[in-house]
């Protein structure tokens, strides 16, 4: 470096590091974040990007902008009330907060009055029970991906499930039900057609399992897709009947997480008719239709989940305390965000609708939401959205907050069954700015 070399005037790292708000940064901050921000001005200084005197100044507003976690709370304004990619369900406050007071120490595990250990997620299960009366016992796990492996591993081991044709789900990402159950080494005994399965076929494959093979029949719920026209399948209490003929358990995966029938989605089964119905064990995803954390919940007759919970697995999918604390006030608290979703004040929400598109001089279009990942598919949610030009979708996701809308041919559809009323002024102003920020041409928002 020759005498002159502006790069001389570039801030080290150790001055750099004892500003007082570079200082004060390390109580939110990472060492190694700051570092990695402090080198990142400086190199950038170094290729003549920055002058060297505002090295300092980038490196504050780099602190000041910086995020320990990047996860970004987002509006959801596509009308999917359970969206996978934007996380399934948003939890109600009563579950927030809980999961907020979790985060410390609890007495997860230990008897407040006695001082002794007490057992791991007993109040989640109380309520669990407390909601689903016809459940004799329940137990919860990370998800309902490790609830199926749990029950197959607990209940089958390496002998057989019989399971229909036409219930071997691809649940998403690639991800296939047969080949999870599969992989715990159980044997698949497939059963009937892709469209059609009676019970007569069912009844054939339970008469050929020698006696004594360790064996269950598996009811699993497509909650992805629909077979219409020429279809047929066996009931769970079909099911229960010809299980309880060979002492055999009746396993159902009802996907979705309903407590009791919801009247928006009316094939959708629920946890409560399914365990009335006969079926010995019912396994759901907490973050589905139930409106809570990610879980798998299993749910069924004493003996089921006794022998279930003292397989080894269940301590490898053992629930954080922060899920419990969720998925307990979800149960125990006021209507969760998902359930108002699903069955909103339709006409409050045509008006909120109405009041945005007229602030925005745009139309009012009819619009379908959907459940989603967790249920009801092709069950359309009757309803409306903003109708604003395509170009306005990736502004909008890119803005902040991130607003996600539903594109559709040549518009953007903003809809907001899934928007708390709270947040229409926010979302109100989102729009203005990713308008304002349209290329002239697309401006109009006929
Ligand atoms: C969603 C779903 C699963 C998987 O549950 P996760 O909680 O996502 O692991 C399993 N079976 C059915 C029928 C489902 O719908």
């Amino acid at each position: 470096m020759v005498e002159d070399d502006p790069r001389r005037l570039i801030p080290g790292t150790d001055t750099l590091l004892s500003h007082p708000r570079v200082r004060r940064a390390s109580n939110t901050l990472s060492r190694h974040v700051i570092e990695q921000l402090i080198h990142q001005a400086q190199e950038r200084a170094r290729h003549g990007e920055l002058p060297p005197d505002r090295v300092e100044g980038e490196v504050l507003a780099q602190l000041d902008a910086y995020r320990p976690s990047s996860m970004r709370p987002v509006i959801n304004a596509t009308g999917v009330v359970v969206h996978t990619n934007l996380g399934r369900a948003p939890l109600s406050p009563a579950a927030r907060s809980a999961v907020a007071d979790a985060a410390g120490y609890v007495d997860v595990e230990m008897n407040l009055e006695t001082g002794r250990r007490s057992r791991r997620g007993a109040s989640a299960r109380r309520a669990l029970l407390a909601a689903c009366p016809p459940a004799e016992d329940a137990l919860v796990v990370n998800n309902g991906a490790a609830a199926l492996a749990l029950a197959a591993a607990a209940l089958v081991g390496t002998g057989t499930i019989v399971i229909s044709r036409g219930e071997l789900v691809e649940i998403g990402a690639g991800f296939r039900l047969p080949e999870l159950i599969e992989s715990t080494g159980a044997q698949l005994l497939e059963v009937g057609t892709t469209n059609r399965t009676h019970r007569s076929d069912y009844a054939a494959a339970l008469a050929q399992i020698p006696e004594g093979t360790p064996a269950c029949v598996l009811k699993v719920h497509p909650s992805n897709y629909r077979i219409s026209g020429f279809t047929s399948s066996a009931t769970v209490a079909e099911l229960a009947a010809l299980s309880r003929q060979h002492q055999l358990p009746l396993v159902a995966d009802i996907g979705s997480g309903l407590l009791a029938p919801e009247a928006a989605l009316p094939d959708e089964p629920d946890l409560a008719t399914t365990l009335s119905d006969g079926a010995d064990l019912v396994i759901a995803s907490g973050d589905k239709l139930l409106g809570g954390p990610q879980a798998g919940l299993l749910l069924g007759t004493s003996a089921v989940i006794s022998q279930l919970s003292a397989h080894p697995l269940a301590r490898a999918m053992r629930t954080d305390k922060l899920t419990l604390a969720g998925l307990e006030a979800t149960l125990n608290g006021g209507e969760t965000p998902v359930s108002t979703a699903l069955s909103p004040d339709g006409e409050k929400l045509r008006q909120r609708t109405q009041r945005m598109a007229d602030s925005l001089g745009a139309e009012v279009v009819p619009h379908d939401g959907r459940a989603g990942g967790g249920g009801g598919p092709g069950v359309p949610l009757p309803g409306s959205a903003v109708q604003l030009p395509e170009p306005a979708a990736a502004l909008l996701r890119s803005g902040e907050p991130p607003v996600v809308t539903r594109t559709h041919g040549a518009w953007c559809l903003l809809d907001l069954r899934c928007v708390p009323e709270s947040e229409d002024e926010t979302v109100l102003q989102a729009v203005r700015t990713a308008l304002e920020d349209l290329p002239p041409p697309t401006r109009g928002v006929g």
